[in-house]
Order: C-alpha cells, then sequence, then structure tokens
C-alpha cells in the first residue's frame, strides 16, 4: 500500500499516458512502439534501457505474434520486472549476523541523507537491533545537530565530535563505542561535498580504512542517497560517486515528490547498483525496501 501511494504521481502520468496508448485495441506497429518509447523515456526510465526494452518487446511481440495492444501490456509488465531483477543480487543489507554491520551512507547534501539515516535506524531498531549512528559530516552546518534531532525521535544514540573535526577521529569513536556497546548496527553519516573530488575521496578512503582497521570487512555497505526528484542529475551523482569509492547500494528519496519515478528503472540498469531502500515520505515510517515486484506492481495497478 505505501508503495502504492508513494507512486502515485509517477503512477497517474506514466499509466495514463500507457493507458492511452493501450485503448482502441491499436495495432501493434512501429508507431505504436515509437509512441511506447516516448512514454518511457518522460518518466526517466533512461534511453538505453528504454531502447533496449522497446527492442526486446519488438522481437517478443513478433515471436508471440502479438498484434493488438491489449496483449502486448502483461509483455512490458513482465519485461520491465526483468530488466529490475537483472540478477540474483540482493536487494537486501548485508547484514552480520551476531556481529557490527558498519553502513556508510553518502551522498550530496540536501538529497535526504540525514533524514534516510535516521528512518534507517528507527527500521533496524524496529526489527530488534541496537542500533547507533556516527556523525561522520562534520563539515556542514547544523549537520550534527539535524543527525541528534532524528536520533531522539528514532531513540538512537549518536555518536559526534565537535564540528570541523576529523571524520575518521569520529568514525574511529563511533566504532569503538559501538562495539563496546555490543550494538548490531553503525550507521554513519559522512559529509556531501561534490565540489572538490579529489578531497571528498580522500576523506572517504580516510574514514573506509579506519573502519576496517578495527573491522576487517567493514564498512559492509555503502549507500548512496539520490534524490529521486533531480532526474538525470541524480544519475550524474552516481557516476561521481562510483569513480571515488564503492557504492554497493542506492537509497532513492522522494519518489512520492516525482511523476518520473522511471529514474528507478535507469538507476538500476544503467548504474547497475542495486535499489535497496527507496523514500516515499519525510516522515520516520515512510523508508521502503526496494522490492522490484512490488514496485512494477505498484506503476500498474
Ligand atoms: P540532507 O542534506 O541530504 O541530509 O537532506 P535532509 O535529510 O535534510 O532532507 C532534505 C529535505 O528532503 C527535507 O525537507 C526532508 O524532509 C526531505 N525528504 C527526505 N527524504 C524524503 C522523501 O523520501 N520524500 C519526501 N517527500 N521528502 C523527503
Amino acid at each position: 500500500e505505501k508503495f502504492k501511494d508513494g507512486l502515485s504521481k509517477t503512477r497517474n502520468s506514466f499509466v495514463g499516458a500507457m493507458n492511452e496508448l493501450m485503448m482502441d485495441y491499436r495495432t501493434v506497429d512501429e508507431e505504436f512502439f515509437e509512441e511506447l518509447e516516448e512514454i518511457l523515456i518522460a518518466a526517466d526510465v533512461g534511453v538505453n534501457t528504454v531502447m533496449e526494452l522497446v527492442d526486446e518487446l519488438r522481437e517478443e511481440a513478433l515471436r508471440r505474434n502479438i498484434k493488438e495492444s491489449k496483449n502486448i501490456q502483461p509483455l512490458i509488465t513482465e519485461k520491465l520486472s526483468e530488466l529490475l531483477i537483472k540478477s540474483d543480487e540482493e536487494t537486501q543489507i548485508n547484514m552480520q549476523q551476531g556481529e557490527l554491520t558498519v553502513i556508510l551512507v553518502v551522498g550530496v547534501n540536501g538529497v535526504g541523507k540525514t533524514t534516510t539515516i535516521g528512518k534507517m535506524a528507527k527500521r533496524f531498531k524496529d526489527d530488534g537491533n541496537k542500533v547507533m549512528m556516527a556523525a561522520g559530516d562534520t563539515f556542514r552546518a547544523g549537520a550534527i545537530e539535524q543527525l541528534e534531532v532524528w536520533g531522539e525521535r528514532a531513540g538512537v544514540d549518536v555518536i559526534k565530535q565537535q564540528a570541523g573535526s576529523d571524520p575518521a577521529a569520529v568514525m574511529y569513536d563511533a566504532v569503538k563505542s559501538a562495539k563496546s556497546k555490543n550494538a548490531d548496527v553503525l550507521i554513519c553519516d559522512t559529509a556531501g561535498r561534490l565540489q572538490n573530488k579529489v578531497n571528498l575521496m580522500k576523506e572517504l578512503e580516510k574514514v573506509k580504512r579506519v573502519l576496517t582497521r578495527e573491522i576487517p570487512d567493514a564498512p559492509h555497505e555503502v549507500l548512496l542517497v539520490l534524490d529521486a526528484t533531480t532526474g538525470q542529475n541524480a544519475m550524474t551523482q552516481a557516476k561521481i560517486f562510483q569513480e571515488v569509492t564503492d557504492v554497493t547500494g542506492i537509497v532513492l528519496t522522494k519518489l512520492d515528490g516525482t511523476a518520473k519515478g522511471g529514474i528507478v528503472m535507469a538507476i538500476r540498469t544503467e548504474l547497475d547498483i542495486p535499489v535497496k531502500y527507496v523514500g516515499l515520505g519525510e516522515g520516520m515510517d515512510d523508508l521502503q525496501e526496494f522490492i522490484p515486484e512490488q514496485y512494477v506492481n505498484g506503476l500498474f495497478s
């Protein structure tokens, strides 16, 4: 239900256009496929993905001898799902059973990084984990305080130092503290300055080095937060972060605020990073694990 509500803007525009295309028992011809391409591109599905998808549909329609638009709808749903579920790759968080799981959260300011960390903390806690947060964005004014507000809301401790201090030192403290308190999950905020790629890379490397020294395979996840409403900008950010660090998963925020929810598809297929969570609102509980089938169903039903 959450998924359906959160995707309503996308559904209304995307499915509206799709329904129009499917109406009138249209013949599935070249003109039909071109219109379909336009609709998918308008939903930010991503040009390459759309081309790939529509080519496959063309072939499959021919193979199955589908001539009327009403008969091609299930095939479209099927192909969209296939694209999202490309492999057996986990969309779940790589949790360390019985040991501390360290999650590094990266992303540009304003995308919803702090909110996402707060929501994640709440989720993990609700699942019965002892959760802690590390205030690793020591650069942006107010970032530490904002994280503390979320900490209070979620009932989760925040490890911090003063503004301007070395993020790696904060991480060192945080891991030590999380280990000594037998925490299950440590969620680490980081600074989101993309202006200086080299500095960001150095900072993240240093942070990771500190974590790895304390726990050999930490961080267990590096989640990149992207704002769905920024469309192709989000894709550009993702490409830069991929150069800067090993991103293991994406959190796509503000999916509720866009009619272009097709961006999920572009991210999944063009960046080859799994989407692990989606943000569907500003509230504490508005973070959902990304389940491809639910997403596709949320679009069409
Ligand atoms: P940060 O600078 O990346 O840490 O961004 P914030 O966490 O401060 O979020 C920026 C704004 O986006 C805030 O007003 C949040 O309430 C809002 N926001 C974050 N996630 C979502 C979401 O999934 N849906 C909506 N509608 N708003 C969101």
